[in-house]
């Protein structure tokens, strides 16, 4: 059975395909969201240049943010 060269992904998962280094799709489409929502400092500091765009765009107006809620209420039987 073939495998990627490096994850546990093999060929009995659906819609996946290797590179020609035996590399999956799905650790291309990984490496991609690394790049774009990238963690630790880095995804920080991202982070914290939208909160600055936000307070800054936000002056001076009525409200600062939204915030969109749910509220399920489960009646005991
Ligand atoms: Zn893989």
């Amino acid at each position: 059975m073939k495998r990627c060269t490096r994850c546990l992904y093999d060929e009995s998962l659906p819609n996946i395909t290797f590179d020609e280094n035996g590399v999956c799709n799905y650790c291309h489409i990984h490496d991609q969201l690394n790049l774009e929502y990238p963690t630790g400092e880095e995804g920080m500091n991202k982070l914290r240049a939208i909160a600055d765009q936000i307070r800054k765009d936000g002056r001076g107006k009525q409200y600062d943010v939204v915030v969109g809620l749910v509220e399920a209420l489960i009646h005991p039987i």
